[in-house]
C-alpha cells in the first residue's frame, strides 16, 4: 500500500527555503515554512507561512503539530529550538550536527580529527591571544559562530595591524592562517543512510570580498584532488551520521595541497546548478532523503556556470531577455541591499 507523505517544515525563509520549497512541491510534499522575517521570500513558494520569532511556543507548536519532519535552510538557528521541535517531530538533520559545525573551532577539531586537513588556526578570547599566534599570520579573523559571506571576518596582515582593527572582544573568534588560493571547489553530497550517498561532481567556486561570485562544473582540477574532495565529503558526512544534503567547501592552495575550508549542513549556494545540470537537484535529492522517498540514480545533464546577482544587478536581469541554455532565478526579495545575494543565472555549456 502507498504511505502518506509527510508535511514538511522548514526553518527560514531564504531563497533556499524558496528552492526547497519549489523542490517539495514537485515530489507533492506540502510545506511550511516559519521565519522571523515578515517579507521572507520563501513564502511565496510554500503552502503556508508560518511569520514568528524562533523563540515564540505558542507559534512554534503550531508548526510543530502541522508538520510530520522538520528540515533547516540555515544552520545558526539556537540549538534549544532544534531541540524542542526534535522532542516532537523528527529534525533531520540531527540538531546535534549543528552544535558542531555552528562552531567553526568545533569544526575544524571534527575535521581534523578525522585527520583530514584544514588551515592552521587558534582560538582566539582576548587581544593577548592575537599577540601569542603571531606564526599564523598572514590571517583571517572569524567569529566562532554566526559568519556567512564573509560577515564577522577580519584580514590581518601583520601584528601591527591588530591596534587598527576594532574588534569586539565580547564575542570569541578563530584566527585562521591565511592560505595563498589557487582555486576554491566545493562537493555536494546528498547522504540517505549508512553508506549510501549521491554525490555531485565537484563544482569550482569564485569568491570575490569572501562572498560567492560564480560556480562551474567540470572544475579545472587534477584526478586526485576530485577524488580526495569526494571521498571526504563521504567521511565526513557518514562520520556526522549526516541525513540530507550537505556542501564541503574546500580550498586548494598553490601546491594542489587540499584543505577542508567548511561544512555547511545544508543545501549550498553553489549547488544552484545542479537543478538545471542535473536530473535530481541538491534541493530534491535532499527531499528525498529527509522526507525518505526513493532514491533516483543521479545523471549529470550538462555542464554549467551559475553567475550570483548580487545587489542592484538584478534590476538589469529583470529587464533581460535570455537564451534557451539560460535559466534566471529572482529570488523575489522586497529590498535590494548591496552585496546581497538578489538571484541567480545558469548557463549551461556544452
Ligand atoms: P563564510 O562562512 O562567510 O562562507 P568562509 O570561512 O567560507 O566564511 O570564508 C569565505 C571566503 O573567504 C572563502 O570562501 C575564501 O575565499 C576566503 N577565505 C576564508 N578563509 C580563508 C583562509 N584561511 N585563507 C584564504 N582565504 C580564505
Ligand atoms: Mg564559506
Amino acid at each position: 500500500m502507498a504511505s502518506l507523505k509527510p508535511t514538511l517544515g522548514i526553518i527560514g525563509g531564504g531563497q533556499l527555503g524558496s528552492m526547497l520549497a519549489s523542490a517539495a512541491k514537485k515530489l507533492n510534499i506540502k510545506t511550511i515554512i516559519i521565519s522571523d522575517d515578515e517579507q521572507a521570500p520563501a513564502k511565496k513558494f510554500c503552502d503556508k507561512f508560518i511569520f514568528s520569532n524562533y523563540n515564540n511556543d505558542e507559534k512554534i507548536n503550531e508548526f510543530i503539530k502541522e508538520t510530520n519532519v522538520v528540515t533547516f535552510e540555515f544552520e545558526n538557528i539556537p540549538f534549544e529550538i532544534l531541540k524542542k521541535i526534535n522532542k516532537k517531530n523528527p529534525v533531520i538533520p540531527d540538531p546535534d550536527i549543528n552544535k558542531i559545525v555552528q562552531n567553526r573551532f568545533e569544526e575544524k577539531k571534527f575535521i581534523n580529527k578525522m585527520r583530514i586537513k584544514t588551515t592552521k588556526y587558534s582560538l582566539v578570547e582576548k587581544k593577548e591571544d592575537l599577540l601569542n599566534n603571531k606564526n599564523l599570520l598572514p590571517g583571517i579573523l572569524k567569529t566562532l559562530t554566526l559568519g556567512y559571506d564573509g560577515k564577522g571576518q577580519y584580514k590581518i596582515n601583520s601584528i601591527g595591524e591588530v591596534s587598527d582593527l576594532d574588534i569586539n572582544f565580547n564575542n570569541k573568534y578563530i584566527l585562521e592562517k591565511k592560505i595563498i588560493l589557487k582555486k576554491e571547489i566545493s562537493i555536494i553530497i546528498t547522504r540517505f543512510k549508512k553508506n549510501s550517498f549521491q554525490v555531485y561532481e565537484p563544482i569550482e567556486n569564485i569568491h570575490e570580498d569572501q562572498i560567492l561570485q560564480n560556480s562551474k562544473i567540470p572544475a579545472e582540477i587534477d584526478k586526485k584532488i576530485y577524488d580526495q574532495s569526494i571521498s571526504w565529503a563521504k567521511e565526513i558526512s557518514e562520520k556526522l551520521n549526516f541525513i540530507g544534503t550537505l556542501c564541503v567547501e574546500y580550498f586548494i592552495d598553490k601546491n594542489d595541497v587540499l584543505y577542508v575550508n567548511e561544512i555547511a549542513p545544508r543545501v549550498h549556494n553553489s549547488g544552484h546548478l545542479t537543478i538545471n545540470a542535473y536530473n535530481i537537484s541538491q534541493f530534491e535529492n535532499h527531499i528525498r532523503a529527509v522526507c525518505q522517498l526513493d532514491q533516483v540514480q543521479l545523471k549529470k545533464i550538462t555542464n554549467a556556470v551559475m553567475i550570483n546577482i548580487l545587489g542592484k544587478q538584478i534590476i538589469k536581469y529583470r529587464n533581460k531577455k535570455f537564451s534557451d541554455n539560460e535559466f534566471f532565478y529572482d529570488y523575489l526579495k522586497e529590498k535590494i541591499k548591496d552585496k546581497r545575494k538578489m538571484g541567480h543565472l545558469t548557463i549551461l555549456k556544452k
